[in-house]
């Protein structure tokens, strides 16, 4: 993004909008973080602004100021597809590709708002009119907190929007551990903090409200992780029989993948879930150093995301996705033990 990009958005932003800010589907922190933090932001330049998820997201973020204001698109299609069709703007936030949004991906594709992407995954579809993309970045909320700093507007951040942006940094840098967290993440985060975001209780709020069969279900997946280490790889698999058992909420596998990425050792480890609803493996794919998940993904799983944390899928059964996996990980095996 430059200075005439910033230039023309400031322009557009000056007459009172209507505004649409979309994240991907099953939203993340950073997803919701990222909405809500612009919405709050866009709210005091006096834009009518609503943020359209593709479907609902975890109880863990169900906390979030001004999260009783989102709509769901899968749930609330109708008034969603009056609000795209009614914007003048459209942000993108947290994905690189329209079809990231599921259902949503055609009324996206043919609205004629002014797109504007804001994201940090690899390589971004050329969709939007102006672009902020930046693959180094911690978080799209630590890319809002700047994009709010491009416009000269740091001053407004209040609370609320400080919450939202700690939110966001906070799940995507894995507690501000991983590799993309820089001193910049840490001085954004320690101004998120003097502007008023609570930063214990924001941690409590998503970390500590597990409930009984969360754990439960953590000991499954815990009890299925299998370990090669001639490959330097952990993975877990997830049945939905297992799932079920352990009544299974939205957001109760979150996480659970860095446990097989946390042995000693290990470099490469993947979560296969069941997904009998919508009839696919669901794959999250970690790593540590320079083994791309990312381009293992997009080469054999129909997916993507980062270098070090990416998702992608299988239409075969649990079985034979872990088959596969199997069967193309020694094709990596000196990449894996070069590490
Ligand atoms: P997760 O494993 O937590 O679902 O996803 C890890 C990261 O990869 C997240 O940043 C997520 O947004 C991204 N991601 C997940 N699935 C896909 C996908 O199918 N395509 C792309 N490009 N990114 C994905
Ligand atoms: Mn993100």
């Amino acid at each position: 993004m430059n200075k005439d990009d910033i230039t023309a958005i400031k322009k557009l932003l000056s007459a009172e909008k209507h505004i649409v800010i979309v994240p991907h589907k099953n939203p993340d922190g950073d997803a919701i973080g990222s909405t809500l933090g612009l919405y709050h932001y866009l709210k005091k330049h006096n834009h009518t602004v609503q943020v359209i998820t593709p479907n609902d997201y975890p109880g863990f973020l169900k906390w979030v100021p001004g999260e009783n204001t989102i709509l769901k698109y899968d749930s609330q299609t109708q008034d969603s597809i009056k609000a795209i069709e009614n914007a003048d703007i459209i942000f993108t936030l947290d994905f690189n590709a329209f079809h990231r949004t599921g259902q949503m991906q055609s009324v996206l594709e043919t609205s004629e708002a002014i797109k504007i992407l804001i994201d940090h995954h690899q390589e971004p579809d050329d969709y939007a009119t102006y672009m902020y993309s930046d693959v180094s970045m911690s978080s799209t909320c630590e890319m809002v907190y700047n994009f709010i700093h491009m416009l000269n507007d740091t001053d407004k951040i209040d609370a609320e929007i400080a919450t939202c942006l700690y939110l966001g940094i906070m799940t995507d840098t894995g507690s501000f551990r991983f590799r993309s967290t820089t001193s910049t993440t840490h001085r954004i985060v320690a101004e998120l903090i003097e502007k008023g975001a609570k930063n214990s209780d924001i941690h409590n709020n998503v970390y500590d409200t597990n409930s009984y069969n969360r754990l439960q279900l953590l000991g499954c997946a815990l009890t299925n992780l299998r370990v090669i280490p001639e490959l330097r790889t952990a993975y877990i698999t997830l049945t939905q029989n297992e799932l079920r058992k352990f009544d299974y909420k939205k957001g109760d596998t979150e996480g659970v993948v860095n446990y097989a990425l946390s042995l000693e050792n290990v470099i490469l480890a993947a979560i296969f879930i069941e997904d009998k609803q919508e009839g696919i493996i669901k794959i999250s794919l970690r790593s540590k150093g320079s083994f791309s998940v990312n381009e293992f993904s997009r080469a054999h799983f129909s997916g993507g995301g980062h270098n070090n944390a990416a998702g992608g899928r299988s239409e075969t059964s649990l079985h034979s996705t872990v088959e596969k996996f199997l069967s193309i990980l020694p094709q990596y095996k000196d990449a894996l033990n070069h590490e």
